[in-house]
């Protein structure tokens, strides 16, 4: 069987994501959601969608009564994800939310227990989960090639552009870089070191206040602890170009990454030479395999269910707690 998706919130990432989703084998664009009409004329088509399968945020409570979608792909701003996963569950459907899943932990547990009620899977846009050079190197680290791991690094950063755009809007980004582009460092760095952190210390520095209101990050530095005795450093910006970098260390070899997380090839190498992999559009490969895992019960080597998203919520509001305190925030 295929994976019939519809897509709420047509904007930059929805439309990468259907046009990625042609290519598909077991995932079928078949369903749009928007609040203006002509998207969803345009949407229509474009990719062929059938006018019953397109809604409004009103006529949305109807999608319970259309058998032929299966799941919902929320692609709206950060602030929406809580109300849009929990309105989805409550219609029946799967949900597949895009990355950060919420703004804070209680939001995120509220969506996990929303799923888990009505008896639905809730997955989280975490495409470089599926990614075959990043997978490459977490063989790597499970086999025990690079040894004991010892350090993590994570650049995750940017130049923002138009100062009026959602994303530094505190009130639907629910911060800043951090949770823009940082949180790709926090995921990257719980699966690259393969464990859970136990502590989290963050500074943040502000250069441009006026661009950066209040509870919008510009930059946080920040530093995760590992049972293991593992530690991170990672740097999330919207001020600096070119970061965006993991490296991972560990006794017997290193990994680096570099892009890490862009949507072109990634490129990589490590103390045995360069990660050849060859290179797939992710939004292809993560469709065709979050179809897997919601049809067929697939285990994902990276987990890429509400759990997961909920563990990087935690850790997102333990740094915020850190800079805020100046203290050494505990995870456990
Ligand atoms: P965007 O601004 O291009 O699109 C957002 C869409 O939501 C627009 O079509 C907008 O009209 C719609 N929308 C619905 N209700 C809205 C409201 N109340 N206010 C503002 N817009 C509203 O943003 P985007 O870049 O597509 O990002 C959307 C989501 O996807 C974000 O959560 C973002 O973090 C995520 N994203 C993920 C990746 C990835 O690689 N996984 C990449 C880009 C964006």
């Amino acid at each position: 069987p295929v994976l019939r998706v519809a897509i709420m919130g047509l904007g930059g990432y929805a439309t990468r994501v259907a046009d990625a989703m042609q290519q598909c084998k077991r995932a079928k664009l078949v369903g749009a959601i928007s609040g203006t009409p002509s998207k969803l004329t345009a949407w229509q088509a474009k990719y062929g969608i059938a006018e019953k399968n397109c809604y409004n945020y009103e006529s949305f409570k109807n999608i319970k009564n259309n058998p032929d979608i299966d799941v919902v792909y929320i692609t709206t701003p950060n602030a929406l994800h809580h109300s849009q996963v929990i309105a989805a569950a409550a219609a029946g459907k799967h949900v597949i939310c895009e990355k950060p899943m919420a703004l804070n932990a209680k939001e995120g547990a509220e969506m996990v227990a929303a799923c888990k009620k009505a008896g639905v899977q809730l997955l989280v846009g975490y495409r470089m989960h599926f990614e075959p050079k990043t997978l490459e190197v977490v063989r790597m680290r499970q086999d025990g090639e690079l040894g004991k791991i010892k350090f993590f690094e994570g650049l995750s950063g940017f130049v923002i552009g138009d100062p009026t755009q959602w994303r530094l809007n505190k009130a639907l980004a629910g911060g800043g870089a951090l949770m823009d582009i940082g949180i790709y460092s926090i995921n990257g760095a719980r699966y690259m070191v393969g464990e859970e952190p136990i502590w989290v210390t963050a500074q943040e520095t502000k250069n441009d206040p006026v661009k950066f209101k209040a509870g919008v990050d510009e930059t946080i530095q920040f530093q995760l602890g590992f049972p293991s005795g593992a530690v991170a450093s990672i740097l999330s910006t919207y001020s600096v170009n070119y970061l965006d970098r993991f490296y991972l260390v560990g006794e017997k070899g290193y990994a680096n990454l570099q892009p890490a997380t862009g949507y072109g090839p990634i490129k990589g190498y490590t103390n045995k030479g360069e990660l050849t992999q060859p290179h797939q559009t992710h939004q292809t490969v993560q469709m065709d395999e979050m179809a897997a895992i919601i049809l067929d019960g697939k285990k994902p080597i990276i987990p890429v269910d509400g759990e997961e998203g909920l563990r990087d919520l935690k850790i997102i509001d333990a740094i915020y707690e850190a800079v805020k305190t100046g203290k050494k925030i505990s995870l456990t």
